[in-house]
């Protein structure tokens, strides 16, 4: 199919490069008929528990190159939000190794305790302690941020409670909102778009579920591609109000 040329390719990863521990067939196809072409794509995921090496080593294990640093994650973007407009506040972390490593990479501190921000991902060790000290913390006035505001996430047993329903609890015993910066918000495309430098006509996000990706491009203002690979429908998203530009049922379908 002839869609547009880009420069800035932002793809999500579960459903549209992968599906859970098993590759989506035409992924590394496509990925790597970019890098021929001299491109290297963003790989943009709401998945905030594992660090960049670990996706990029996931990829690797499907046949994909990825570039480090060009793995954007919400717990990259979260990091980076808060070197830019909070640099110098102290971090109370809910979260696990990727969110970790984010905040370090960013050179931003933790702080168990009178934190100036309370920032929550998904972490499988939760307890009542942490959300307690989350809790108190907001109400003394931190700024509350969280990664992502999925409710739950698919795992071989079924749906697990995921990083947006402890989030909500934290939110309905505070009465405070969070700032979420994973899909569908556009935070994780602004900070492509501000580190790298590209024109918002440039850069397209191509993704498989229309709540979060196709949402996330839409409201950044940037074209998006939906692929039949995962959550979303074909026939559904064509009907949306506010379609996709392109949909294919695999990136196999587009044309570099
Ligand atoms: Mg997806």
């Amino acid at each position: 199919m002839a869609i547009k040329t880009y420069q800035a390719y932002c793809l999500d990863l579960d459903g549209t490069i992968f599906r859970g521990s098993e590759a989506v067939e035409e992924a590394a196809g496509f990925v790597e008929r970019l890098q021929e072409k001299g491109v290297e794509p963003f790989f943009v995921t709401n998945n905030a528990s594992m660090t960049q090496q670990q996706l990029k080593d996931k990829m690797a294990g499907f046949g994909i190159r990825a570039k480090k640093e060009q793995i954007i994650s919400s717990a990259i973007a979260a990091a980076k939000y808060i070197k830019r407009w909070y640099a110098g506040d102290t971090v109370y972390m809910i979260g696990s190794d990727g969110l970790d490593q984010a905040l370090r990479q960013e050179g931003l501190t933790r702080v168990g305790d009178q934190a100036g921000i309370v920032l929550m991902g998904i972490d499988r060790n939760i307890t009542y302690d942490k959300l307690a000290t989350a809790c108190l913390q907001i109400r003394n006035g931190a700024v509350f941020l969280s990664t992502n505001q999925d409710m739950a996430f698919p795992s071989e047993k079924g749906l697990l409670p995921g990083n947006g329903a402890f989030t909500t609890l934290v939110a309905a015993s505070t009465g405070v909102d969070p700032v979420y910066i994973g899909k569908p918000e556009m935070h994780m495309l602004e900070a492509i778009q501000l580190e790298f430098g590209f024109d918002k006509q440039d850069m397209v996000m191509v993704g498989d579920n229309y709540d979060t990706d196709i949402q996330a491009g839409i409201r950044f203002g940037i074209d998006t591609v939906h692929v039949n690979t995962g959550v979303s429908r074909m026939e559904e998203v064509l009907r949306k109000e506010k379609p996709p530009n392109f949909a294919i049922e695999n990136l196999g379908f587009w044309e570099i």
